[in-house]
């Protein structure tokens, strides 16, 4: 369906410039939720996984979850974030049928990090994307209102969902473009998964997205106002609807018009965005200091223990493959895409000895036969130790480029390691000279015609010695000691 609101032509939009800032909440893989002892399990039978605390109960006391905090922690430090020593819970309140509370327990002046950053890569440029703030809250629950034979009447509640642990990551307006937005959000998930901080899932809500936009003319200073756009549950259409809404406001500016802040959702059918709500101000939600919590202390000790716990981020196991293992760019960025694929290459390298043709292998055969089969990295059938021992034979000359390549998809279709399959199928290349030059002797005594011929100076009748002891040897010897023998012993 095409978008049928007012947008701008591509020749108006050129003449301003958009702004964009990001607000990602990001659910934290904790096993219970922030403040009982609940299981965040997904997909468990409705209001079934909740409490006296998450459903909001009177006289029911809420505990801050350690594991929580700890992930917080860990975000905050992949995000280049000054981790305050001393942060506060606070109380954002407002109505909703799926906020049982009446009110969310949030962060506000005093959130758990700030001041970080991200770098991003847009069309070779590296740009620095700041990142005002990191804060931690609960989750509400959930409204359901499609589904049900009634739905067309009433709207279901499910509070499993409420209770579990979010951090907000709120970035500067610094972004330009839906691009730059695009390129800041894949690293900013990328990160928070390699530390596994979350899945990031976007399918399940663990990631998501609101999107502040603005547009002023090229050259100006002044910000224009700018507008939320919310439900943004992809990062294809994440960019759709930046795009969409930078259009709308040029068109808007262009006709005379003004922008009005306000929350708009995007519309994935019309590509197009709608108004929602007026937006609120920080004081519609009459934030005020939980009284039910006390401040967060996070100590250096703390910080020092988590700090150690922090594995290596992407760009630094990027550069570590280069220089390391000498992979070109392409291939470091392609072997980091995640934390199980960086893994999995290493052992790959390990095993092999040979960190280069590992990552051939890695990058084309076995992602191919991934991608084919629907498979992540994790669900390979054939295991890192596997393919390193696979690309370890061919080194040793035990195994023909060849004959790997019609090991590999038997590999992957048993999961079983080279060895066995070439024991089974008496694939092994014969490299053993002392049962070589045997064949070699049967051949030549029964070939005295063609040998006659060689010592006369009739050499082409190599090839043809050659083709008898590899037939003899059936199709197991390596050529190349073959040839060696033949010589030597034709003199
Ligand atoms: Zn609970």
């Amino acid at each position: 369906m095409t978008p049928t609101g007012e947008v701008a032509s591509p020749e108006s939009i050129a003449k301003y410039e958009a702004v964009i800032g990001l607000e990602v909440h990001v659910q934290l893989g904790t096993r219970t939720k922030i403040f009982c002892g609940c299981p965040t399990s997904f997909g468990a039978p409705p209001n079934t996984n909740v409490c006296p605390v998450c459903l909001g109960l009177p006289g029911a006391l809420p505990v801050l979850s350690k594991d929580a905090v700890e992930l917080a922690i860990k975000a905050s430090m992949a995000l280049n974030c000054e981790i305050r020593p001393l942060s506060r819970f606070a109380r954002k309140n407002y109505f909703y049928p799926d906020l049982p509370k009446g009110y969310q327990i949030s962060q506000y002046d005093e959130p758990v990090s700030e001041h970080g950053y991200l770098d991003i890569a847009v069309e070779g440029t590296a740009k620095r994307i700041g990142i005002t703030r990191v804060h931690m809250e609960d989750d509400a629950g959930k409204s359901i209102h499609d589904g049900f034979r009634d739905s067309d009447r009433f709207s279901y509640v499910d509070l499993n969902r409420s209770g579990t642990p979010l951090i907000e990551i709120v970035s500067e307006p610094d972004m330009r473009s839906s691009d730059e937005a695009h390129a800041y959000l894949t690293e900013l998930k990328q990160r928070l998964q390699f530390v596994e901080v979350s899945t990031c899932d976007m399918e399940k809500g663990h990631l998501r997205c609101d999107a502040n936009v603005s547009v002023r003319p090229r050259g100006a200073e002044k910000l224009g106002t700018k507008v939320e756009v919310k439900n943004l549950n992809s990062f294809r259409f994440a960019k759709m609807a930046m795009d969409y809404e930078i259009a709308r406001q040029v068109a808007v500016l262009e006709a005379g018009g003004t922008i009005h802040q306000e929350t708009r959702l995007y519309n994935v059918e019309s590509g197009e965005t709608a108004g929602m709500r007026s937006k609120e101000q920080a004081h519609d939600y009459r934030y005020f200091p939980e009284p039910d919590l006390v401040p967060l202390r996070i100590s250096n000790q703390w910080l020092d223990a988590v700090k150690a716990e922090m594995p290596e981020l992407p760009a630094q196991k990027r550069r570590r493959f280069i220089s390391d293992y000498g992979l070109r760019e392409y291939d470091a960025e392609v072997l980091t895409a995640s934390r199980p694929m960086a893994e999995y290459y290493e052992h790959v390298a390990e095993v092999s000895g040979d960190p280069k043709t590992a990552a051939n292998w890695v990058i084309g055969d076995l992602s191919g036969a991934l991608n084919a089969a629907g498979k992540d990295v994790t669900e390979s059938p054939i295991t890192a130790k596997s393919l390193g021992e696979l690309v370890a034979l061919i080194n040793k000359g035990e195994l023909s480029g060849k004959l790997a390549k019609d090991i590999f998809p038997k590999m992957f279709e048993t999961g079983e390691p080279p060895a066995v399959i070439m024991d089974r199928e008496g694939l092994r290349q014969n490299s053993d000279t002392g049962a070589l030059e045997k064949i070699v002797d049967d051949v030549l005594a029964a070939n005295g015609k063609q040998v006659e011929q060689y010592r006369s100076g009739k050499t082409t009748v190599m090839g043809f010695l050659v083709g008898q002891v590899m037939k003899a040897s059936r199709g197991q010897a390596n050529p190349g000691i073959v040839n060696e023998i033949l010589k030597k012993k034709l003199g």
